[in-house]
């Protein structure tokens, strides 16, 4: 016994760093939380086993390096979670054991991320995430890019509240749609999403996130003479704050399954995900005698909806192929509805994802669609495995090409390395034609495919020829001669693209929006970008080898492809102000030690907008390096590699003379 509480305790804390720290969890809440509940019974029947780093008495994740801790006055606790009507029946039941006859408030269980608030004065000055429930992670400013909660409340005070930050639906569906398109990693749910975007280290990451609030809890409600949880969330809306319209004051715990019952379907209506509801006895008064536990108070319960899992066949896998080469295995499965919908093809993820759970062809299998956009396949049912099936063997070649797949040794995708590989080229000329690639209105992915399939589109450039087949258009379905000449003007029109989209357009692996942005602050055209080396890349803070390697390489492979993009009239521009005015145009600028006149910040936007690159090491492609006082080993190794060093006024004097000519 002793040996199966030590395997579950380290396999529900890996799970609990998936979830908590990488926002990437490797098993449903429902797997998790049926495990913890083995272990809660494991350790109630073998308590002289159970591990002080039990799961079972921890509150979310110690805060990691990165942002700045904050301790909470007042801790920040989980809650006992009840998952079905006799759980919340027993709840109530040991409160009036207590000689309590409570009302409850019912509030939906919001799926985001615990956050605490503070105001002073009624101006909003520190956020913090709930962490280990003493010690938070400093998230003020990301909080402050949410555009819906107040940084100025309607009273004067100073106030604390706890609220979940979350992600709508609709967001959470765009946000994965272009990451997919990009090749990126999907967040699972918008849980995840959210977590992922609130404890970036750059806020204007969060804000392109679009996250929201809802506040809670009022923290220290005496103060204002708030006595019970329902005047509490009145006071929180009275104070401008966004609180769930949904909740509901309940006077018994009938009532509150009738609640329950209600919003067990109605919530699929609610453009925000919610797990379950929460209830709290609405008088403050009666909460320090039902008292807490070392992770939940007594006084609130967290009832979980059933899960939308469902079970059927898989009758086969299937496997598509990405831009970059990937190979994504799908399940095809019998037919069956999920949470309204109809669904036949679930993701299996990658290899290792299969062979972990055993998934075999022919399998019952569980099949989960909460929140995701894409359903997925879960687990098998062991139990319901009959006869002899065959081990997942994955595939070794190309459907589409037959070359040889390759795994390298730190991804978890497979790939197809084939440049030319048909299935490669045809995802390719999708994504170049979409909303994340050149964005040209009306060349969808059915026509790309019809192109692609008569010959019509065999590359990128071929976009440009199309209007040379206006006969051959004019022949399919849906196309009427409008229509064809709006598809030609939008591609015309797409030759103006700026640099960056044009880019990113191009399918590199691992150059997505985001990479290309950054690519094209350093260089102004493509054929800058052609002449890069990695070590030029590499002069980027954020790009690692895996990103230079791969840009590299393709701007070798591709010279023919962007020399006929250039003759085709795609040839963007960074957009430059005035050449004379870039100084430091192409030059590599190291800054190294204390400068007096400017901060680190404002001598690189400096640097910048004349035309330069701020390189944070220095190598022989530096140009020079700008040394305040305690410059230590930068300019060392500028010395030894004969990189002139100039000093800040030198800087000013370079700039000042600019702007005298
Ligand atoms: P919890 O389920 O114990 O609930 C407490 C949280 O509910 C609060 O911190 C708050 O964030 C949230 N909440 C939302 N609306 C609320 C409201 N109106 N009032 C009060 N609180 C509200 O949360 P937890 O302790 O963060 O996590 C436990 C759960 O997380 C588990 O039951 C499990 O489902 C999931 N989990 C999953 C994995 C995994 O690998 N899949 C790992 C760890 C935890």
């Amino acid at each position: 016994m002793k040996q199966k509480i030590y395997e579950l305790t380290s396999r529900l804390n890996q799970y609990r760093y998936e979830y908590y720290i990488l926002d990437r969890p490797t098993v449903s809440d429902v797997e998790y939380d049926s495990l913890l509940r083995e272990l809660e019974a494991l350790e109630a029947a073998y308590p002289m086993y159970a591990l002080p780093s039990s799961p079972t008495k921890a509150i979310g994740y110690t805060p990691t390096a990165g942002l700045a801790k904050v301790v909470f006055e007042k801790p920040m606790m989980s809650l006992a979670n009840a998952f079905n009507r006799e759980e919340v029946l027993a709840f109530d039941e040991r409160i009036h054991k207590e000689g309590f006859h409570p009302s409850y408030v019912c509030e939906l269980k919001i799926d985001g991320i615990a956050s605490s608030i503070t105001y002073q004065k009624g101006l909003y000055v520190l956020a913090s995430t709930r962490g280990d429930g003493t010690i938070g992670e400093n998230i003020t400013e990301n909080v402050r890019t949410i555009d819906d909660f107040p940084k100025v409340l309607k009273l004067d005070h100073d106030l604390e509240i706890r609220g979940e930050v979350y992600m709508c639906k609709d967001v959470f569906e765009s946000l994965n749609q272009k990451r997919l398109q990009n090749d990126e990693e999907p967040f699972k749910n918008p849980r995840n999403a959210a977590g992922g975007s609130l404890r970036q280290l750059d806020p204007s990451i969060t804000r392109d996130r679009s996250l929201s609030l809802f506040g809670y809890t009022l923290v220290k409600p005496e103060i204002y003479g708030v006595k019970t949880q329902h005047e509490a969330l009145r006071f929180l809306e009275n104070c401008g704050l966004p609180v769930n319209p949904h909740y509901r004051l309940c006077k018994n715990i009938h009532e509150v399954l009738d609640y329950l019952e209600e919003w067990k379907t109605k919530r699929h209506t609610l453009n925000y995900e919610t797990d379950g509801v929460v209830i709290k006895v609405d008088d403050f008064s009666m909460y320090d005698e039902i008292g807490v536990t070392v992770k939940n108070p007594k006084w609130a319960i967290a009832y979980k909806f059933p899960a939308l899992e469902v079970e059927t066949k898989l009758l086969d896998i299937i496997y598509s192929i990405g831009r970059t080469g990937t190979i994504h295995p799908n399940a095809v499965l019998e037919p069956i509805m999920i949470a309204g919908s109809l669904v036949q093809r679930a993701t299996l993820n990658n290899v290792d994802f299969i062979k972990e759970r055993d998934i075999r062809k022919g399998d019952i299998v569980i099949v989960r669609k909460a929140g995701e956009i894409i359903p997925e396949v879960v687990r098998v049912n062991f139990d319901r495995r009959e006869g002899n099936l065959s081990p997942f063997n994955m595939i070794t070649v190309c459907p589409k090409c037959g070359t040889s797949l390759i795994r390298k040794l730190e991804e978890a995708a497979t790939y197809c390395p084939n440049e030319a590989c048909p299935g490669r080229i045809l995802a390719g000329l999708i994504y170049f034609a979409s909303k994340s690639g050149m964005d040209i209105e009306g060349l969808g992915e059915k026509l790309v495919e019809q192109l692609y399939d008569q010959g019509f589109l065999k590359s990128i450039t071929d976009v440009y020829h199309l209007k040379e087949h206006r006969d051959f258009l004019v022949t399919l379905e849906g196309l009427g001669e409008k229509s064809i000449n709006q598809l030609l003007e939008n591609i015309d029109k797409s030759r103006n693209n700026p640099l960056e989209k044009v880019v990113a357009s191009l399918g590199i692996r691992l150059v997505g929006s985001k990479v290309s942005k950054l690519l094209t602050k350093h260089f102004s055209s493509l054929d800058a970008m052609m002449n890069a080396t990695k070590d030029d890349l590499l002069m980027i803070k954020e790009i690692g080898d895996a990103i230079a390697i791969s840009f590299t390489s393709y701007m070798k492979a591709n010279r023919p492809l962007l020399e006929e993009l250039k003759q085709l009239g795609i040839n963007p521009m960074k957009e430059q102000k005035n050449q004379e005015a870039l100084i430091f145009q192409g030059k590599t600028i190291v800054l190294t030690g204390k400068l007096e006149k400017m901060t680190r910040e404002e001598a690189t936007h400096l640097i910048e907008q004349y035309g330069g690159n701020v390189a944070s090491s220095v190598s022989k492609n530096t140009s020079f390096v700008i040394a305040g006082s305690d410059a230590g080993s930068k300019k060392e190794k500028a010395e030894k590699l004969n990189v002139p060093i100039l000093d800040e006024e030198a800087l000013i004097r370079m700039v000042e003379a600019c702007k005298n000519t």
